[in-house]
C-alpha cells in the first residue's frame, strides 16, 4: 500500500468524520508562517486523543511536546471548563505561537503551557491531585525519563500515549539509516523498560496517514 493510499484514506475519513475547523486550520498556519516545524498529530490522530479524553471522563491532562498547540487544542477541547491540560515546551517561539494559538480556539484557560526542558519541569510536578491522561510527543530519546515521570503523576487506570514510536520502520529495522539514532535509541530503551515494568499494561499500535507510517504506545497505569 503507497503512502498516496494512506493519505487519501485519511482524507476520506476525516471530510465525513471530522468538521473543516478554522481554529485548527489557522492554528498550523500561524506555527507554518513562524517558521515551526510541521510535525504536530494529524488530524485523525489528534481527534483520536481527543475522544480517547472524552471517554475517560479526562480532567486533567498532561502533554510533552506543546509545538504550536495543535493537539494541545484537541485535548483541552475535551476537558470541562474546569479542566486543565499542562503542557510542556522547551522553545519559546513554540510556546508564543502556542499560546496565542490556543487563545484564538478560546481554550486558553484550560491551558498553562511550561517553557523549559520538560525532564526538570515535570520533576517539580507534585505527585497529587493526579492526572487522567498523559501524551508523550517531545525529543524521543528522552521518553523513558518522560514515560517514568508520566507514570508517577497518572492515577490508576490513567493512560499514557507516547507518539512516534514506529517512525517509519526506523526503530525496529536495523537497515534503516536512522536505526542507530538517538531517537529511535530512545525508544527501544523505553520499549525494553516496558517488558518487565508492572506498574503498567502497554501495547503498540501502529498507524498510516497523510502523516506517514508510525505509532502509538498506549499503557494504561494500574
Ligand atoms: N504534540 C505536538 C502536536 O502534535 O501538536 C507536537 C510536538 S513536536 C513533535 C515536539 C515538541 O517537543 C517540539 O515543539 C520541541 O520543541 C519540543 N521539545 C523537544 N525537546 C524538548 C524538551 N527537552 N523539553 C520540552 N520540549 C521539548
Amino acid at each position: 500500500t503507497s503512502p498516496k493510499e494512506w493519505e487519501a484514506a485519511d482524507k476520506y475519513f476525516n471530510n465525513l468524520l471530522i468538521p473543516k475547523d478554522d481554529a485548527l486550520d489557522a492554528g498550523l498556519a500561524h506555527a507554518d508562517a513562524s517558521g515551526l516545524p510541521n510535525i504536530a498529530v494529524s488530524a485523525a490522530q489528534g481527534k483520536f486523543l481527543h475522544l480517547l479524553a472524552r471517554s475517560i471522563g479526562a480532567k486533567r491532562v498532561l502533554e510533552v511536546g506543546t509545538l504550536g498547540g495543535y493537539s494541545t487544542t484537541w485535548l483541552a477541547r475535551a476537558l470541562p471548563e474546569d479542566g486543565e491540560v499542562i503542557t510542556f515546551e522547551l522553545e519559546e517561539l513554540h510556546a508564543k505561537v502556542a499560546a496565542e494559538n490556543l487563545a484564538k480556539a478560546g481554550v486558553a484557560s484550560k491551558v498553562k503551557i511550561v517553557v523549559g526542558p520538560a525532564h526538570d519541569s515535570l520533576l517539580k510536578i507534585p505527585s497529587e491531585p493526579k492526572f487522567d491522561l498523559a501524551f508523550i510527543d517531545a525529543d524521543k530519546e528522552s521518553n523513558l525519563e518522560y514515560f517514568v515521570e508520566a507514570k508517577r503523576l497518572v492515577r490508576t487506570g490513567g493512560i499514557i500515549i507516547v507518539d512516534n514510536v514506529v517512525r517509519g520502520g526506523r526503530v525496529t529495522n536495523p537497515e534503516h539509516p536512522q536505526y542507530d539514532s538517538p531517537g529511535s535509541e530512545g525508544v527501544r530503551r523505553l520499549a525494553a523498560a516496558l517488558k518487565d515494568d508492572k506498574e503498567v499494561d502497554s501495547t503498540v499500535i501502529s498507524t498510516v496517514g497523510d502523516k506517514g507510517y508510525d505509532g502509538f504506545l498506549y499503557a494504561i497505569k494500574l
